[in-house]
Formats: structure tokens, sequence, C-alpha cells
């Protein structure tokens, strides 16, 4: 029996119920996935009752030979894995990661350039509610209503309008390759450093299917959740100059100590990346995407930019009469995971927007290719077409249901 059925039926009961839900349903949030058997043991580990302030050789508490070993590893492979000069793997997320290189690189009041929530980014690119849209001045940029694509002239204007300290590139919600090597060229010309968030594409990076920011980045922030199939928790990483104000602003800066049971998670899910199996899994994650793209496409759906080079489509159910929610909730009753989701130029209400976001990463790690994403994308179209059918939703949900009996999830008994 497991400890916690006995402990704490409730608790257990809540852990069943949803990890049901993950093996009998479709998961297709863009910024989800199954983390390996491993990565969850790791997680349960004894190394969760170990304090460890500072940094692996530099402790501030006895007893840290092991989890030192355990941080060197998932240092070591971070930069391995990514090519990169420094490495900090104790954010406890992607914002935490975020907040950190802003404090290492940023004075409160300095002036930031980043993508708009409304168009993509993320709300530590400088939202208004957030940590970073209060302590930053922000000039936001976005994509072009023509083609959906990122503004790089508006990038680059807004740099020479308003000489920022820093650009962030990256997003939440963009379905295409980003140009680094564009944003670099801006940053050179108006002396900004540039900060890449990796977060979503972090796994399609490790396994070469979208360039790599390091090359061109003062700083890479990432999740190491999303694409890249790990732990739910975060990382840095940096050119070495910038390595010691990255480490004192992670700790003493913003966090005291670090959780040793998902660092060393984090360095299994980087092993994981390194194996050249990983690869197959990212090239099949973007082969899968683009199978749903074409399939809304053909069904006559809009789509965000026209369709995708990564993970994810962006769906403007608006078009199609819809809005978000009603999507979402119509596509949950099916056993298909979507968000709801603004789309650029949104004229809708940000709580029930006009988008619908729709991610492979999931299905790709449960094994399934551009067979079952045409199927799957039929019966999202399906759906969308009659959102109100209960006929139809109840068929898909058992359909779904099925399928789902020949993908198992790769942890169905831990
Ligand atoms: C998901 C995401 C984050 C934040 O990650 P959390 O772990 O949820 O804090 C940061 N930036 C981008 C671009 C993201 O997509």
């Amino acid at each position: 029996m497991n400890p916690i059925e006995s402990v704490d039926p409730a608790i257990w009961d809540a852990i069943q119920h949803e990890r049901k839900r993950q093996q009998t349903g479709l998961e297709m949030i863009a910024s989800e996935n199954y983390a390996s058997s491993a990565i969850l043991a790791a997680q349960g580990s004894v190394l969760t009752n170990k304090y460890a302030e500072g940094y692996p050789g530099k402790r501030y508490y006895g007893g840290c030979e092991a989890v030192d070993d355990a941080e060197k590893l998932a240092i070591e492979r971070a930069m391995k894995l990514f090519g990169a000069e420094f490495a900090n793997v104790q954010p406890h997320s992607g914002a935490s990661a975020n907040m950190a290189i802003y404090f290492a690189s940023l004075q409160p009041g300095d002036t930031i350039v980043a993508m708009s929530l409304a168009h993509g980014g993320h709300l530590t690119h400088g939202m208004h509610l957030n940590f970073s849209g209060k302590l930053y001045k922000v000039h936001h940029y976005g994509v072009k209503e023509s083609d959906g694509l990122i503004d790089y002239d508006q990038v680059a204007a807004l740099c020479k309008e308003h000489k920022p300290k820093m650009v962030v590139a990256g997003a939440s919600a963009y379905s295409r390759i980003i140009d680094f090597a564009r944003f670099a060229e801006i940053c050179r010309d108006n002396g900004a450093l540039l900060f890449v968030d990796m977060a979503h594409i972090a796994g399609l990076v490790a396994g070469q299917q979208h360039p790599s920011p390091v090359p061109f980045a003062d700083f890479v922030g990432s999740t190491s959740h999303k694409t890249l199939r790990g732990p739910r928790a975060g990382f840095i990483l940096a050119k070495k100059e910038w390595g010691p104000k990255i480490n004192q602003a992670v700790f003493p800066g913003l966090q005291g100590g670090p959780l040793m049971h998902v660092v060393a998670a984090k360095a299994i899910a980087f092993k994981e990346a390194l194996d050249p199996s990983f690869a197959a899994y990212a090239a099949q994650t973007v082969a899968n995407a683009r199978t749903l793209a074409h399939e809304f496409l053909s069904a006559g759906h809009t789509l965000v930019s026209g369709g995708t080079d990564n993970h994810l489509i962006l769906v403007d159910v608006n078009a199609r009469g819809l809005a978000g929610r009603q999507a979402e909730r119509a596509l949950d009753a099916a056993g298909i995971t979507v968000n709801r989701n603004g789309i650029p130029f949104d004229k809708r209400p940000p709580l029930d927007p006009s988008g619908i976001r729709v991610g492979s990463p999931a299905l790709t790690t449960r094994g399934m290719k551009e067979t079952e994403m045409r199927q799957v994308a039929r019966w999202m179209v399906e759906v969308l077409a009659a959102p109100e059918d209960q006929a139809i939703i109840n068929r898909v949900r058992g359909a779904v249901a099925e399928l789902c009996m020949s993908f198992p999830t790769p942890h169905e008994h831990a």
C-alpha cells in the first residue's frame, strides 16, 4: 500500500483522481508534459529533507557532500546540454529564474523592452500586475497584424527611442521560430543586454529543433517542466562573467534553501535530454504540431501566423463564432484539455478571449505520431463545430478514452 493512502486518504484520492485524468484524457496544454518515473522518484526522495543554502563547496549547512554531488551533476549537464558557459539550477520556477536575471542585471526604474502578454509574451515580461511591470519601465513590442510574426522593426524602433538596459525575447504563446540573431543585432546597436526566456521551447532547443539562444544572449532563463519534460522548476544559463551576480541574485537575493530533490530531478532531466532519443522526441513533437496545424487549416480554421514551427498552435475560434472559454469547456468535456488564450489584437476580454492554445509535447511523450494527431484534430474540429451537442461530445469522449488505452503515460503506477 502506498504510504499516502494510509496516512491521508483524502490527498490520496486527489492524486488518484488526477492520475486517472492524465491517463484517460488527451493533455494538449502546450506547457505541460509527462515527467519520467525516475524524475518523479527523485522528487519523492530523501533529498527533500536537506537544507543546502549556498552552492556546492560553499554551503551554510553541514552534511552537504551528497547534495553537492547532485547539484554539480545538474550544473555540468545543463552547461553541456545547451553549450553554456554558466548555469544556476536552483530557481524554484521559471518566474523565479526570470526574477533572478532581472535582479542580477537591472536596478528598479531601469527600462526594458519585452513582448506584450496580449501578443504571446509572459507575465514576467513586464505585465503591470507582475513584479516586472511594477519595478521596471516597460515598452512592449508585439506581432504584426498582417502575418502574426514578431515585429522586429518595432523592437528596433522601441530600442532606438527608449535605449533600454535590456531586451527580453521569448514567449508563451508564439508558434514560430524566434530570430535570436536579429534580437542580438538590435541589442548590439543599442547597447542593451539580451535576455532570452526559452521556458516554452527549452526541449526543442535541447533536441535541436529550434535555434539555440545561448550563443546570442547574455542571459537565458527557462523552466524545466515544459518541452524539456523535467520536474516543475527553473534554471538560468548565462555568459561566464555574469555567473557571480546570478548566483548572488538567486541566493541570498531571492531564495533561501534550494529544493535539492528538485535539483536532483533536474539533473536527471538534463541526462535524459542529452540522450540521442530526446532529439527524436523533440522532432516528433514539432512534426505532430505541424500535423495538427495542417488538419485545422484543412477544416477551415484560422491559426495565428497561419501555422507552426514549434510545439503549439493558436487557433482563432472566434473566427468560427466561438468564444475561447466555450471551446475550452466543450473540448474538456470530450476529454481533450487545452487552454483558452488571447490572440494578438483580440477584441474579446482576457478572461474569455478569442483563441485556444493547443500543444503536442505531452501526447508525443505518450508515443503518439502523425496518424493519431490527424485523428485527434478531426475530433477537435467536430466538437468545435457543435460545442453544445452532447451526443458528439460523448462519442468523442469514448474514442479519446480508447485511444489513451493504447498509449500509456510513463507513470501508470508511480
Ligand atoms: C511558463 C513560462 C514562465 C514561468 O514559468 P513558471 O515555472 O510557471 O514560473 C516564464 N516565461 C515563459 C515565457 C513561460 O512560458
